[in-house]
């Protein structure tokens, strides 16, 4: 796996518990968010509400799971959380939702992923707060409406633009979570070394978060590999030089790109000229899925704008020839 995936992996596991905010006030950056977030669950407890339905949606890593704790926390409710691949048949999703008591938050992660029958149950139970069950087969058969308490759905997904649009709609709150800025990653940075006991120089703490890819997930990770040499290298404290010459080691560039990206890169200059040249085309010359590329790696090239999307395309452009060294093509 690669250390600068922003995937969860085993390793992260037990850590993210420890270092995840748990109220509003500890989430660090996503102003817009957070604020009208916060005026939604300030109105829904004094109409004593359950909250609107609220989609979050980015690349993965941003805190989109964080946030749906933290709504449930701030709210006061009980919080159930499954995602859209874990449902798979209508009966699981209704025996999910009868189990709710007024007012909880139910966070489906991956909710792109639903099945579609599966869907179908949630519409009714988004909208009016009941299940339609059928009973019975044949002829005889006779569909009932059970009312469910009134809930909060909270979906989250990499990809909004996979959704259907009925899901979608229904949805009274869409908010999508943005890269981090690189203070902001510092900020958390050095809020995780304070938690877990590590000692971090400000200086360093940048250093880090400048090669976190705008992604908290990959900044706390990164801070617990520069913590290993840290510890073997020099007496425990992470210095600017230390952190250096650990991501190095880790082949993480100040841009925080590994090999891959480079090999991607690179491959889109030699064998294509820089583009413009299709995502599918791109995965099968480097040996990777479309859709990590898409989800994955791709979205952070594009905020930083070493890569650019075009109708026909990848692109990679002049900053992102200019990181790697290499001259432009004239005539593009
Ligand atoms: P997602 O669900 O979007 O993949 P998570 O919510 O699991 O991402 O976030 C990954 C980790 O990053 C969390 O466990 C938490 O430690 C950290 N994190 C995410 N967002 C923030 C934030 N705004 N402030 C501080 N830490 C954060």
């Amino acid at each position: 796996d690669r250390i600068i995936s922003a995937n969860l992996m085993m390793e992260d596991q037990a850590v993210e518990l420890s270092l995840r905010p748990r109220y509003l006030a500890e989430y660090i950056g996503q102003n817009q968010v957070k604020e009208n977030l916060k005026i939604y669950i300030e109105a829904a407890k004094m109409r004593n509400e359950a909250l609107d339905h609220v989609l979050l949606y980015g690349p993965p890593g941003l805190g989109k799971t964080t946030l749906a704790n933290i709504i449930a926390n701030e709210l006061g409710v009980n919080l159930r959380t499954t995602s859209g691949p874990a449902i798979e048949r209508p009966g699981d999703l209704a025996a999910l939702l009868t189990n709710l008591q007024e007012g909880d938050v139910l966070f489906i992660d991956e909710i792109h992923r639903l099945h579609r029958t599966v869907e179908e149950v949630l519409y009714p139970a988004m909208e009016d707060f009941a299940l339609d069950i059928m009973i019975g087969k044949g002829p005889s058969a006779r569909s009932v409406r059970l009312d469910l308490p009134p809930f909060t759905l909270i979906g989250a997904t990499t990809r909004a633009g996979l959704l259907s649009a009925p899901l979608r709609d229904r949805f009274g709150v869409v908010s999508r979570l943005e890269f981090y800025t690189v203070d902001e990653l510092s900020y958390i940075v050095s809020r995780g070394a304070d938690i877990l006991g590590i000692e971090i120089i400000g200086d360093a703490a940048d250093e880090i978060a400048l090669r976190s890819r705008g992604t908290p997930r990959i900044a706390n990770r990164l801070l617990r590999r520069v913590r290993d040499f840290a510890q073997v290298r020099g007496d425990g404290m992470i210095t600017p030089a230390i952190a250096e010459e650990s991501l190095k080691m880790l082949q993480v560039d100040p841009k925080g790109l590994d090999q891959i990206d480079y090999k991607m890169l690179h491959a889109m200059i030699t064998s294509f000229r820089g583009g413009p040249v299709g995502l599918d085309t791109i995965a099968a010359t480097i040996g990777e899925e479309s859709q990590t590329i898409e989800d994955v790696y791709e979205p952070y090239l594009l905020q930083i704008g070493f890569l650019q999307r075009t109708p026909r395309g990848r692109m990679v452009t002049a900053a992102g020839y200019q990181h790697l060294g290499l001259p432009m093509p004239t005539d593009q």
